[in-house]
């Protein structure tokens, strides 16, 4: 017996208009199916489209302090329910479940800061007198937004779009990823019981395709937040010219990790391994190339294969796994693909499996590290989302940063040195978003930006004031009287 789950559409659990749904699979164990979820179409996106500007008229006239209250009230309910939400997680999208506990610890974590960060968001804009009259910048809410999330980080990313854009005054048509569906209806779940009222926060299942094209050409969306990829993030900002729809979109990465020879080794393989493996690699700042100072590169590569070769791939609720499947069959084909590719092409398979095998269970991939990989080769620039590092040596910092730069993408980079002047001469020219320096490329504060540069990201970054200010309007108000 498959249990089937709804839309929640204006406080509404709702089947799609048409009756179509489709299964979602555990990626550790092929076929077994975790759910029937709706196929929404166009007729549904409209229903939660009206429902959702029918809400923003009493939504957007909320005292702050009312908002804050609500998701002051989804925020203690998500803490409630971490145990539940980590392991639909675990199960939907084959990260371990520490790696789910960290996630749901993030959101907690993002969506506290912001809780308390629009109390000094609206203080900024206070009034000012000049010549007789008043003035004041205020900042109104944009109105209908969608939010569309990538099977990642099924949670942590809706919340650190959704939770913003309802603090200031909007309201949300929200679409999860489709490999990841269980955990978005199960956030409306924890909305619909924080007591948010009908209409402010609607959730639609359904594919990227057809519903996601869907709601970035609404024209009763007034902004969409997306994170994905960046070949869809090209396409959003196409159909989002049509109506002038303002977007934020967080795309790929080919994010490059440099190990100067005078760097704590330790730290450094460290950084390698949790940003290169953690979630299967499937991670928009996670390492994917690893550029290695030419004196200390042998005695780095084989401790990171000795490392590799003993990590645990598994089923991520066995609290033995050290990383989990990746997250379906079209990850599981494109990364094996990959990194046939780059054999091919001469790189070598230095960890990993050889040849790679049909896993009969799931979709699991062995820790891979491909040796010798040069800049004319597609592994070197193309994201390969998956276990997969990729290393180049280098002789010279300039070298290593031009190394660094030579990609389409700018989304997270790190230097492991010890050296003060390595380090500013690193964050100066360094072509990325996030800049860390003796930290790992995954590393992230909610205070601060987080986005990326070149085909990484464009519109402003999530997390910080921006994060905010990406779902308000600036109204410049001039008072006399
Ligand atoms: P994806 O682009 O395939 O899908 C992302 C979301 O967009 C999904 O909900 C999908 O259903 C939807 N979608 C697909 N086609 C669409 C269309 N034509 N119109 C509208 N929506 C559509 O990405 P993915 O495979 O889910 O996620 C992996 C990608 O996300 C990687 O490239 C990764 O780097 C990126 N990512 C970036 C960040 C970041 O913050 N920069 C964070 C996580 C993931």
């Amino acid at each position: 017996m498959i249990d089937t789950f709804s839309n929640f559409i204006g406080g509404c659990w709702k089947a799609s208009l048409s009756g179509a749904a489709f299964d979602n699979e555990n990626p550790a164990h092929r076929r077994r199916v975790l759910g029937r979820f709706q196929s929404s179409a166009a007729d549904d996106l409209d229903d939660a489209v009206d429902a959702a500007a029918s809400a923003f008229a009493a939504w957007r006239r909320r005292p702050v302090a009312e908002r804050q209250q609500l998701v002051g009230e989804f925020l203690r309910v998500l803490d409630l329910s971490r145990h539940e939400l980590a392991r639909i997680v675990t199960l939907e999208n084959g990260k371990t479940i520490r790696e789910s506990y960290a996630e749901v610890d993030s959101a907690l974590v993002e969506g506290s800061h912001h809780l308390h960060q629009i109390s000094a968001f609206y203080s900024h804009t206070g009034p000012a007198a000049s010549g007789g009259m008043t003035t004041w910048v205020q900042y109104e809410p944009v109105g209908v937004v969608g939010v569309i999330s990538p099977w990642n980080f099924p949670m942590n990313v809706m919340c650190r779009k959704t939770l913003p854009a309802l603090l200031t005054g909007n309201t949300v048509v929200f679409k999860p990823a489709s490999f990841t569906p269980w955990s978005g209806v199960f956030m409306a779940g924890l909305f619909e019981r924080a007591g948010f009222p009908r209409g402010v926060f609607n959730c639609l299942t359904g594919a990227g395709s057809s519903l996601g094209d869907g709601l970035v050409r609404h024209p009763g969306i007034r902004a969409v937040s997306f994170t994905g990829s960046t070949a869809v993030g090209r396409t959003i900002q196409v159909k989002a010219a049509e109506h002038l729809t303002r977007t934020q979109l967080e795309l790929g990465g080919k994010n490059a990790l440099i190990v100067m020879d005078d760097a704590d080794q330790h730290a450094a393989l460290d950084a390698a391994v949790t940003a290169g493996f953690s979630n299967a690699g499937q991670w928009c700042t996670s390492t994917s190339r690893l550029l290695l100072h030419r004196p200390i590169a042998a005695s780095f590569v084989a401790a990171l294969v000795d490392r590799c070769e003993r990590m645990v791939v598994g089923d991520g609720l066995d609290e033995a796994t050290d990383m989990g499947p990746v997250a379906g069959p079209k990850q599981f084909d494109a990364v094996r693909a990959a990194i046939r590719l780059a054999q091919a092409e001469g790189a070598r398979l230095l960890a990993g499996a050889v040849p790679l095998p049909d896993s009969p269970e799931g979709y699991f991939i062995r820790p891979t590290v491909l040796g010798d990989v040069t800049p004319r080769m597609t592994a070197f620039h193309e994201e390969i989302f998956g276990p997969v590092l990729s290393i180049c040596e280098f002789g010279s910092l300039n070298e290593a940063i031009e190394l660094a730069n030579d990609s389409m993408y700018g989304l997270s980079s790190a230097i492991f040195t010890t050296s003060l002047s390595t380090a500013r001469s690193y964050i100066d020219n360094i072509d990325a978003g996030l800049a860390h320096v003796n930290v790992h490329t995954g590393y992230k504060e909610p205070w601060m930006p987080f986005g990326g540069v070149k085909q990484s990201g464009c519109g402003v970054p999530e997390n910080s004031e921006t994060g905010l200010e990406f779902f308000v309007d600036r109204k410049a108000v001039y008072l006399r009287g």
